[in-house]
């Protein structure tokens, strides 16, 4: 799935975002005034308003709080390229340093019937090319 987080949405910081997702781990942005934790990355922290901040590594763990599955029924809305992938299942998930926002993500490799809400998961980038957030248990 792309655009979970959409490419350049957000300018310099998402692409920041999506490269330190590539030397694989998840940062999220800490506010140098407040120090707050945003997601997702930000320009100015939604906290304060002071423009910047810095990454910080938060190891990818986090718990499910919500997800969904969407079925064929609903795939002719759905980009060409992911009707052939239903059904998938949506998650968002919570980081602990990041507690105000919940992360969205693609869940992968976890049967449905054992998704469970406060099931530890793994945030990391998806194996394609496109840019999304996958979770696995
Ligand atoms: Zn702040």
């Amino acid at each position: 799935m792309r655009n979970l987080i959409a490419e350049g949405r957000r300018g310099q910081c998402m692409n920041d975002f999506w490269s330190l997702l590539r030397g694989g781990a998840l940062h999220l942005q800490r506010c140098s005034s407040c120090e707050f934790v945003r997601f997702p990355p930000a320009d100015t922290c939604p906290s304060c308003g002071v423009p910047g901040g810095s990454w910080v590594d938060c190891g990818g763990r986090g718990t499910l709080r919500a997800w969904t599955v969407t079925h064929p029924a609903a795939s002719n809305r759905l980009p060409t390229r992911l009707r052939a992938e239903v059904p998938f299942v949506l998650g968002l998930v919570e980081v602990p340093m990041c507690s105000s926002f919940l992360i969205p993500v693609r869940i992968t490799g976890v049967p449905q019937e054992l998704l469970k809400l406060g099931l530890q998961m793994n945030v990391r980038l998806g194996p394609s090319e496109a840019r999304q957030l996958v979770a696995t248990a």
